[in-house]
């Protein structure tokens, strides 16, 4: 995983000042993880490529198994058009999945110029972090579970920010699914606490959406994956605001 500072961080302004002036209404998703970074979540370790000769010495760099995926202002969705492949497990791999994704998506009418691979993070429970911006109320907190429960059964708590650790904790509670934090049908606890640390990282006082409320329409974090050595936002989407 990437620590928080590594040396190609950009500070917020500077990554909302370049999505901007490329006219974008919107983070990639290298951005955006890098502004959660920026925030102290810990994401995956990747590299951006253009094509398979980019993917020298991957393997020396980053630890398989790898998950790549098209970056793309076309592609909202990656999973949608087949933009996510997990598992793969050399470069080679990568290579021919890349080739492969960059004629599926042309066949479809979608830019394909750019690919993120990444590590996979450990397996976990799927956890989602959302955040919007109120007209009334400023910046509003998003949690719920992964999967079914927030696509399906809409399962999730909202809390007006700045929450404290207090309201993180009842956020969770709230929940119709908590059950599976802690150890339902099967699956091992997760640590609360990481979980708590996550949700102040982006709705705290000096979290994402405080920090950056006049750049941030919409924050997506789906999904962040629990495991046991910590929280990983594997995919993050960011809708900026229109400048007044
Ligand atoms: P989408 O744009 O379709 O939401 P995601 O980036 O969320 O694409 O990837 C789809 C799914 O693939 C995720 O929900 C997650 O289950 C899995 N996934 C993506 N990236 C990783 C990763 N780095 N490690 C482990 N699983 C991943
Ligand atoms: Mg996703």
């Amino acid at each position: 995983m990437q620590s928080p500072h590594s040396v190609d961080d950009r500070s917020p302004q500077t990554i909302f000042a370049s999505a901007r002036a490329t006219g974008l209404r919107s983070l990639d998703e290298p951005a955006g993880k890098q502004l959660l970074a920026a925030f102290g979540l810990t994401i995956p370790a990747s590299r951006v490529v253009h094509d398979r000769r980019d993917l020298d010495r991957l393997e020396a760099t980053l630890r398989a198994p790898y998950v790549l995926k098209v970056v793309s202002s076309d592609v909202l969705h990656k999973s949608d058009v087949g933009g996510v492949v997990v598992g793969l497990q050399c470069a080679a791999d990568v290579a021919r999945e890349l080739e492969q994704m960059r004629s599926a998506l042309q066949a479809r009418g979608l830019r394909a110029e750019r690919w993120l691979v990444e590590e996979m993070a450990p397996p976990g429970l799927e956890f989602v972090i959302g955040g919007t911006a109120d007209p009334e109320f400023g910046p509003m907190l998003m949690a719920g579970l992964g999967g079914v429960f927030v696509e399906v059964l809409k399962d999730v708590a909202f809390r007006i920010c700045p929450i404290a650790r207090i309201d993180a904790l009842e956020m969770l509670a709230e929940l119709r699914g908590a059950a599976l934090l802690h150890g339902a049908r099967g699956r091992a606890a997760v640590d609360v606490e990481v979980i708590v640390d996550a949700l102040l990282k982006v709705g705290g006082a000096g979290g994402v959406l405080m920090t950056c409320a006049a750049d941030v329409a919409e924050v997506d974090i789906n999904p962040l994956i629990i495991g046991a050595a910590g929280a990983v936002a594997v995919d993050a989407r960011f809708i900026l605001r229109e400048r007044a």
